[in-house]
């Protein structure tokens, strides 16, 4: 039996189609299809400016790029990520930490970060830069943390990679309403896929401009943002040092194909969390709330302690079982490049906590309910017998 996988692409006619168009047409890269996937975006996201990038990892550097974050900078993100959200303020010299999570959602606990901010404080030691993840596709209570950083003028960015597709206060996650940015990710198991690849989105104009210009080198042929005459017709100007980001026509024309479904993936990944949430109940596991807003990215339960059977036990059994389980996430700060920074065990027990107890469930739009059943019918087995 083929392996159940913890998410994946779906793709069908359409998309290949929108593809072997701009692989028929003149423009492989650098053509119309970026700005129209950008456009798409940013209605769908109900945001000014949608900047297209080569991953989200690429977007993440560029936000940290554009807002002049380095040596010296301080950068706190959540230690349940995958490591590119910490990644990013390293590339560009700054320093990391980390806000523990809340273990009910995945996302920073907003006592935690009320204490460490009031600490930071104390000791001047406060970010410039708060990267707020939306763990398994929930947005973090973004009021409440634009209310708690607001004191000690700390940007916002959010790193929205699980959450397209996902609303707050029933706006879409993209739209920047409490945020400078935010960041998404087009890699297979994300929300829609354009093989990799990602985008920001922000409504600042200055913003994005300076964010497109770092995706392509820094180099700028628009004679009204020249330093110096130009030379011709050839002319271009490097104003900034930039780097190489860029998404291609091939890949965005497969994104606005893709977004076209988004919200049917959703419908589907909404459909299937809340079929777990009534099967799994009666079960010794801690469940993600059900919640209408969620993009559904990961459906993460948590074994409740203490346990006769531990997660690597129930895990390894699932997989055997050709379930394709997954653990979302080993805590950043464990990392040996991060120990190496100076974390240790014990720094973020509650994002440790949850690290010891969470497994991720499949969950992507083509997973069937026979699928699903038999996912169920095995964490029965497994958890009751
Ligand atoms: C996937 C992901 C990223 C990085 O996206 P890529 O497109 O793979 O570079 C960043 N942050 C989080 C939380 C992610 O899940």
């Amino acid at each position: 039996m083929k392996t159940i996988p913890y998410s994946r692409q779906h793709i069908d006619e359409d998309d290949i189609n929108a593809v072997t168009e701009v692989l028929r047409s003149d423009f492989l890269t650098q053509g119309a299809a970026i700005p129209s996937f950008e456009d798409a975006l940013k209605t769908y996201c109900q945001s000014e400016h949608a900047i297209a990038v080569s991953s989200g990892t690429a977007g993440l550097h560029l936000l940290c790029l554009a807002l002049n974050i380095s040596k010296g900078d301080r950068v706190w993100t959540s230690p349940i990520s995958f490591v590119a959200s910490s990644n990013c303020a390293l590339y560009v010299g700054a320093t990391v930490d980390f806000v523990d999570i809340n273990t009910n959602t995945g996302n920073i606990c907003l006592h935690a970060l009320k204490a460490k901010l009031e600490l930071a404080q104390k000791t001047n030691t406060l970010p410039k830069l708060l990267i707020v993840v939306h763990f398994s596709g929930l947005s973090c209570e973004m009021d409440r943390i634009a209310e708690l950083t607001a004191p000690y003028n700390i940007t916002i960015i959010e790193d929205a990679a699980h959450a397209l597709g996902a609303t707050y206060q029933n706006k879409p996650v993209g739209s920047c309403v409490y945020s400078q940015a935010s960041l998404l990710s087009f890699h297979p198991v994300k929300s829609i896929t354009t093989g990799e690849g990602g985008a920001i989105t922000t409504s600042d104009h200055a913003f994005a401009e300076k964010l497109r210009l770092l995706r392509s080198h820094g180099i700028t042929r628009d004679p009204l943002h020249f330093k110096n005459h130009a030379h011709g017709a050839w002319y271009y100007e490097m104003l900034d040092l930039g780097f190489h980001y860029r998404l291609t026509d091939i890949q965005a024309a497969l994104g606005t194909s893709q977004l076209q479904k988004l919200d049917n993936f959703i419908a589907k990944r909404r459909e299937i969390a809340q079929r777990y949430t009534t099967l799994l109940q009666d079960l010794p596991l801690i469940l993600p709330t059900y919640n209408h807003e969620s993009a559904w990215h990961l459906y993460a339960i948590q074994l409740k302690a203490p346990l006769d059977k531990t997660r690597k036990e129930v895990f390894d059994f699932l997989r055997h079982e050709n379930i394709g389980v997954n653990v979302h996430y080993i805590p950043i700060h464990l990392q040996p490049y991060y120990q190496g920074l100076g974390f240790k065990e014990g720094n973020f027990p509650q994002a440790e906590h949850f690290y010891n107890r969470v497994l991720s469930l499949p969950i992507y739009p083509d997973l069937t309910l026979e699928q699903q059943d038999h996912i169920v019918a095995k964490l029965w087995h497994i958890l009751k017998c």
